[in-house]
C-alpha cells in the first residue's frame, strides 16, 4: 500500500481544554486510487491529512499515538529535513483556496519554475519551459503567454488549475486535495474536479480527496471513509457505499444530497451539530443526533465492525441500517 495511517490519534490545546480531534484514524490508498474522506467541518479529515504532510501547527497540536506509513517509511520517525524533502517531491497537497496558498507578487511563471530550480536543479530558462508544459496539461488556454501574468489576472477556475499543476510538478506518488472545489461555482468545479481524475489515472498517482460534499465524490473516488468526531465510522467501495450504507450517519448524508428525480421533495437534514471535540459525548459519539440510538450507543463506544472484507461500520446495529 501506498500510504497507510495506522490508529492515528491527534489533539489540540485549546482555551476550553484538550480538543480530540482524531482518536483512532486507520485508512490507506494504493497507488492509481482514490480514497475521498468524507465529514463535516471539526470531523477531522483535515487535520488527518495535516498530520500526513507534516504541516500540523504543533504547538498547539500534536500526535499523541499511531504510525503513518508512506512507501513502507514510518513519517512519524522522519526528521524535519527528512520531512521536507518528502513533501511536495513525493506527496504535495492542493488547498481550497488558491488565491492565499499562491504568491501574488510572483508570476504564476516563477512560481510554477522554482519547484524545478529548487528540487532538481534546473537553469530559470529549462524551469520556464516546465512551467509552460505544465499549464498545457491542466489546460490552461495560451500557457506560453499567460506563464507572465499574476494569481489575481486567472479566475478563481484556472487559479485551481495552477495549483493542481503546482501538486503535479515533481510527479509525486501521492496527492492530498483538500476540499479542491469548495470555492468554485458548480460547472467549474466539475470540470476542475474532472481534470483532476483524469491527470491522477494518467499519472497513477494516489489521491485522498478531502470533501464534505457527498456529492462531489461518486463519479472520481474508488472508496470512502466517512469521518465523524475525529473517527472512521464507515469505510466502503463508493457503489457500496451508495447504494446501501451501514451506518446512520453515512445514510443521513445521503438522504440529504439534491435528487433530480425526486424534485418537490423536502430535503433531509440530520438534526442537531457535530460535538465539541473538547467534550465528545460518550459511546457512540453520533448517539445525540441519531434516530435510532438506544442504551448501549450512550454507553459503549462501537468498534469498526467488518461488514464485508473490503467494508466496515462503526454502529452497534449496523445489519439493520445495512437493510433498513
Ligand atoms: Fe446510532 Fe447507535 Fe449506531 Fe451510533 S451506534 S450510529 S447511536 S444506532
Amino acid at each position: 500500500m501506498l500510504l497507510e495511517v495506522r490508529d492515528l490519534h491527534v489533539e489540540f490545546r485549546t482555551r476550553d481544554g484538550v480538543a480530540r480531534a482524531v482518536n483512532g484514524v486507520t485508512y490507506g490508498v494504493d497507488a492509481g486510487e482514490t480514497l475521498a474522506v468524507l465529514g463535516e467541518s471539526g470531523s477531522g479529515k483535515s487535520v488527518t491529512a495535516q498530520a500526513i504532510m507534516g504541516i500540523l501547527d504543533t504547538p498547539p497540536g500534536r500526535i499523541t499515538g499511531g504510525e503513518i506509513l508512506f512507501q513502507g517509511r514510518d513519517l512519524l520517525k522522519l526528521r524535519e529535513d527528512e520531512r521536507r524533502k518528502v513533501r511536495g517531491a513525493e506527496m504535495a497537497m492542493i488547498f481550497q483556496d488558491a488565491l492565499s496558498s499562491l504568491n501574488p507578487v510572483l508570476t504564476v511563471g516563477d512560481q510554477l519554475g522554482e519547484m524545478f530550480v529548487v528540487h532538481r536543479g534546473m537553469s530559470r530558462k529549462d524551469a520556464r519551459t516546465k512551467a509552460v508544459e505544465l499549464m498545457d496539461r491542466v489546460r490552461i488556454p495560451g500557457a506560453a503567454a499567460r506563464v507572465r501574468d499574476y494569481p489575481h489576472q486567472f479566475s478563481g477556475g484556472m487559479r485551481q488549475r495552477i495549483m493542481i499543476a503546482m501538486a503535479l510538478a515533481l510527479e509525486p506518488a501521492l496527492i492530498i486535495a483538500d476540499e479542491p472545489t469548495t470555492a468554485l461555482d458548480v460547472t467549474v468545479q466539475a470540470q476542475v474536479m474532472d481534470l483532476l481524475a483524469e491527470l491522477q489515472r494518467e499519472l497513477t498517482m494516489g489521491l485522498v480527496l478531502i470533501t464534505h460534499d457527498l456529492g462531489v465524490v461518486a463519479d472520481v473516488a474508488d472508496r470512502i471513509a466517512v469521518m465523524y468526531a475525529g473517527r472512521i465510522v464507515e469505510t466502503a467501495p463508493v457503489h457500496d457505499l451508495y447504494k446501501a450504507p451501514a451506518h446512520p450517519y453515512t445514510r443521513g448524508l445521503l438522504d440529504s444530497i439534491p435528487r433530480l428525480d425526486q424534485k418537490g421533495r423536502e430535503l433531509y437534514a440530520i438534526k442537531g451539530l457535530p460535538p465539541s471535540l473538547t467534550s465528545i459525548p460518550p459511546g457512540c459519539a453520533f448517539h445525540p443526533r441519531c434516530t435510532t440510538a438506544r442504551d448501549l450507543c450512550r454507553t459503549d463506544v462501537p468498534p469498526l465492525h467488518e461488514v464485508t472484507g473490503e467494508r466496515g461500520s462503526a454502529c452497534h446495529f449496523w445489519t439493520e441500517c445495512l437493510h433498513g
